[in-house]
C-alpha cells in the first residue's frame, strides 16, 4: 500500500479553484520532487496535505497508509507522521528552541498514545539527534529562529524532522533564500534522514536543490495539475528547456 495517495484532488481557495484534479502516489523509501513555475499550486498541495485552514477540497481524496487524511485534524496528521517544513519559518522570540521542541515532541507523543519524555531523556534525545545532524548545541538555547540565518532556520527544521521521526516529510522550497553552503548543509541533513520507512516530497522551483537531494521521481506541476512525471533526468531536462513547454500543453 502506498504511503501517500492523492487522487483527483480539486481544491478551492476563496471560491477559486487552484488544484484541478491532481494525482500523486508516494511509497515509503522514495524521494519525490515536485517542480513547477510560481503559482502552479505547489504550496497549496503541501498545505492541503498538512491540513492548513482556508482550503476547500471539492473533489478527490488523500490517503495516508490507506486512511482518509482529509478527515483528520492537523495535529492528528502530524501524529500520524506528516511533517511539513514551511517555506517561510516563523520567528518566536522568548521561546527557546529547546523548550519549543520539547513541547512539540511531547504533544506529538501524547497524540500517538506514547508517554512523554522526562527531562533527562529529552535532553539525551535532542543532543543525539543534533549531533547526528551536525547541529551546534548553542542553537538550541536561542529563541526559535530569532536572528537565525537562512541556513540555521533550515537546520532547525531538519532537527525537528529528526526528532519527530515523520513518515512523510514535505519540504516546500527549502532552498529559497539559501546560499550554496547553507543549501548543502540543509540538504546533507535531509539526506541523513532518508530511510526505507520514510518518504520525502521535495518542492522546488529550481533544479539546483536536486543536485544535492537526488530524487527518485520528478513531477512537473502546471496550473494546478501534474503534467509530467519522470525520474531525476526530467529535472535536468527542465533546467535546459524551462517550464514554457508545459504551459502550452
Ligand atoms: P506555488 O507554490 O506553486 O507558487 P501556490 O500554491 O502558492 O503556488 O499558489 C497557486 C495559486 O493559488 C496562485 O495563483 C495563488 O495566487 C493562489 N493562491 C494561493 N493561496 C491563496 C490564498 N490564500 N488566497 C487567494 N489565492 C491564493
Ligand atoms: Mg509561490
Ligand atoms: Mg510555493
Amino acid at each position: 500500500m502506498p504511503l501517500l495517495e492523492v487522487k483527483d484532488l480539486h481544491v478551492r481557495v476563496e471560491e477559486r479553484e487552484i488544484l484541478h484534479g491532481l494525482s500523486l502516489i508516494v511509497n515509503r523509501g522514495e524521494v519525490h520532487a515536485i517542480m513547477g513555475p510560481n503559482g502552479s499550486g505547489k504550496s497549496t498541495l503541501s498545505h492541503v496535505i498538512a491540513g492548513k485552514p482556508g482550503y476547500e477540497v471539492t473533489e478527490g481524496e488523500i490517503l495516508l497508509g490507506g486512511e482518509d487524511l482529509l478527515a483528520m485534524e492537523p495535529d492528528q496528521r502530524a501524529a500520524k507522521g506528516v511533517f511539513l517544513a514551511f517555506q517561510y519559518p516563523v520567528e518566536i522570540p522568548g521561546v527557546a528552541t529547546m523548550t519549543f521542541l520539547r513541547t512539540a515532541l511531547n504533544a506529538q507523543r501524547k497524540a500517538r498514545g506514547e508517554s512523554e519524555y522526562s527531562t533527562p531523556n529529552f535532553l539525551k534525545k535532542v543532543r543525539e539527534v543534533a549531533a547526528s545532524l551536525n547541529i551546534p548545541q548553542d542553537m538550541l538555547r536561542r529563541g526559535i529562529n530569532v536572528g537565525f540565518s537562512g541556513g540555521e532556520k533550515k537546520r532547525n527544521e531538519v532537527l525537528q524532522m529528526g526528532l519527530f521521526e515523520p513518515s512523510l516529510c514535505i519540504l516546500d522550497e527549502m532552498d529559497s533564500g539559501l546560499d550554496i553552503d547553507a543549501l548543502r548543509v540543509a540538504a546533507d541533513g535531509v539526506n541523513a534522514l532518508r530511510s526505507k520507512d520514510r518518504a520525502m516530497v521535495v518542492i522546488t522551483h529550481y533544479q539546483r536543490l536536486l543536485n544535492y537531494i537526488v530524487p527518485d521521481f520528478v513531477h512537473v506541476m502546471s496550473k494546478g495539475r501534474v503534467v509530467k512525471s519522470g525520474d531525476k533526468d526530467l529535472a535536468l531536462e527542465l533546467e535546459a528547456s524551462g517550464y514554457a513547454q508545459f504551459e502550452e500543453a
